[in-house]
């Protein structure tokens, strides 16, 4: 799952983007809003986290320009006292807002639950053969015995899930798993995908050759 963020505060940008790689999110970032818009417009982000109020284009800006070609779940980070703010925000098209300052525990619980809606997942814990997804905790079982997946294994097999059924394409994958800043190690797809098979079975995901990996439902 891969997040934009965009915040002009270099304290909260910094700490939220190292609070969402330890989640195993790939994160880009921008610290203003023209940046912003020009990434948000260019790549399909799993959702954006979006300041209100920034330099060159203000958070509004940027919603009633991205909502013209895309509906990437939008979370939006107002200031106290301003619940107009909040009230133009849903309206120009925004799927959540958080109240500056807020809780990290809060924003990571709204932003997998925005990932989820956007998917269409109704409940928080999917079932695939002995394999149990808990969404809402990030955390696997197999045979009801928990499994120790690293983040990034865990995002992995979490994209796959949301999209099982579909054949999900190598470009797709680095597109959602990985952001600039990963280097070519951790950058690897076939060694989290063969780290994840010995764990959940080789069968877990399949390959379709040329196309790229599945998860059957
Ligand atoms: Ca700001």
């Amino acid at each position: 799952m891969r997040i934009l963020v965009v915040e002009d505060e270099p304290d909260l940008l910094r700490g939220l983007t190292r609070s969402l790689r330890e989640e195993g999110y790939a994160v880009d970032t921008a610290a203003d809003g023209e940046d912003g818009l020009c990434k948000a417009e260019t790549v399909n982000y799993d959702a954006v986290v979006l300041d209100v109020m920034l330099p060159r284009l203000d958070g509004w800006e940027i919603l009633r320009r991205l909502r013209a070609t895309k509906k990437t779940p939008v979370l939006l980070l107002t200031a106290r006292d301003r619940s107009a703010d909040r009230v133009r925000g849903l309206d120009l098209g925004a799927d959540d807002y958080l109240v500056k300052p807020f809780d990290l525990p809060e924003l990571l619980a709204r932003l997998r639950a925005l990932i989820r809606r956007s998917a269409s997942a109704t409940r928080s814990v999917i079932e695939l053969g002995d394999v149990r997804i808990d969404l809402a905790a990030r955390t696997i079982s197999r045979n009801g015995t928990a499994i120790v997946l690293t983040a990034r294994e865990y995002v992995l097999v979490e994209y796959l899930a949301l999209h099982r059924g579909e054949v999900v394409t190598r470009t797709t994958l680095y597109e959602h798993l990985f952001d600039d800043t990963d280097d070519t190690l951790s950058n690897l797809l076939d060694v989290h995908v063969s780290n994840v098979r010995k764990k959940l079975g080789h069968a877990f995901i399949a390959t379709r050759r040329g196309h790229g990996y599945c998860i059957e439902e």
